[in-house]
């Protein structure tokens, strides 16, 4: 199933928006107050967020891995079906056509309907690996050989970003109008971001916080 990791990040990410925040306020430059942090926000004074690094692994499918890496802001490292044999695929539960919104889903409650398409994408998806073993096995190159792949199959990318960048993305993404299985890699993001920076989190309405 899809998984998302942090990869790097800095100590105290938080000390270092407010020292960069303070560039003009030298003398305050060091101050722990945090309440900085909830002033650039409410005032959409971003750049400071853009100082701050985040890298993420993020492991899931080829289709919902297009979506993340339209954020061009992030910057990716991404799995070569070109280099690299595919293994695997992903798995999903079926969800249900939003009748109002388009691109919007609703939770499946029929066992029927649940089990036919996770049937159905264990049975295309066979085939497509098995076609795909035996184009590598006929010399086929891997970047033409991948051809016959879902877009279920499995993949991995790096994404590297600004705070400023997570937020935004979690803004759009951890979203009901986002795929839902996007929607779970924002929350995964989201949660490991939440123990680094609890300042922001708590401004942006992510959780709260204990006053200091
Ligand atoms: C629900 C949904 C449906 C979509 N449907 C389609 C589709 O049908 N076809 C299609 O081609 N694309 C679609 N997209 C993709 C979308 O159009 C964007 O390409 C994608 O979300 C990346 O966003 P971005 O360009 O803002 O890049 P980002 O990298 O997220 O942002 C670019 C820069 O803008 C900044 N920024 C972003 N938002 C703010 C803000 N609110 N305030 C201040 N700074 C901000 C970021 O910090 C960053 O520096 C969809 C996206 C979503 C979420």
């Amino acid at each position: 199933m899809d998984e998302v990791k942090l990869v790097y990040s800095i100590n105290e990410p938080e000390k270092l928006l407010l020292y960069m925040a303070r560039v003009s306020n030298t003398k305050n430059q060091d101050s722990g107050n945090t309440k900085l942090i909830k002033y650039l926000i409410d005032n959409k004074h971003w750049s400071p967020f853009d100082m701050i690094p985040f890298g993420f692994e993020i492991v899931t499918c080829r289709a919902i891995q297009e979506q993340i890496i339209r954020h061009w802001s992030l910057r990716f490292q991404i799995f070569s079906q070109r280099y690299a044999k595919v293994e695997g695929y992903h798995v999903y539960p079926a969800r249900m056509q939003d009748p109002v919104s388009r691109q919007s889903s609703l939770t499946c409650d029929n066992p029927e309907i649940l089990e036919w398409f996770d049937q159905a994408q264990r049975e295309v998806n066979t085939l497509a690996q098995k076609k795909y073993a035996e184009a590598l096995k006929l010399g086929i190159a891997k970047d033409h050989a991948r051809f016959l792949l879902t877009m279920g199959s499995h993949s991995k990318i790096y994404a590297a970003g600004s705070l400023r960048s997570w937020i935004h993305f979690l803004d759009v993404r951890d979203h009901e109008h986002a795929q839902w299985q996007t929607q779970e890699i924002a929350r995964g993001i989201k949660t490991i971001l939440m123990d680094f920076v609890p300042h922001t989190a708590q401004a942006l309405g992510w959780m709260s916080v204990n006053d200091e």
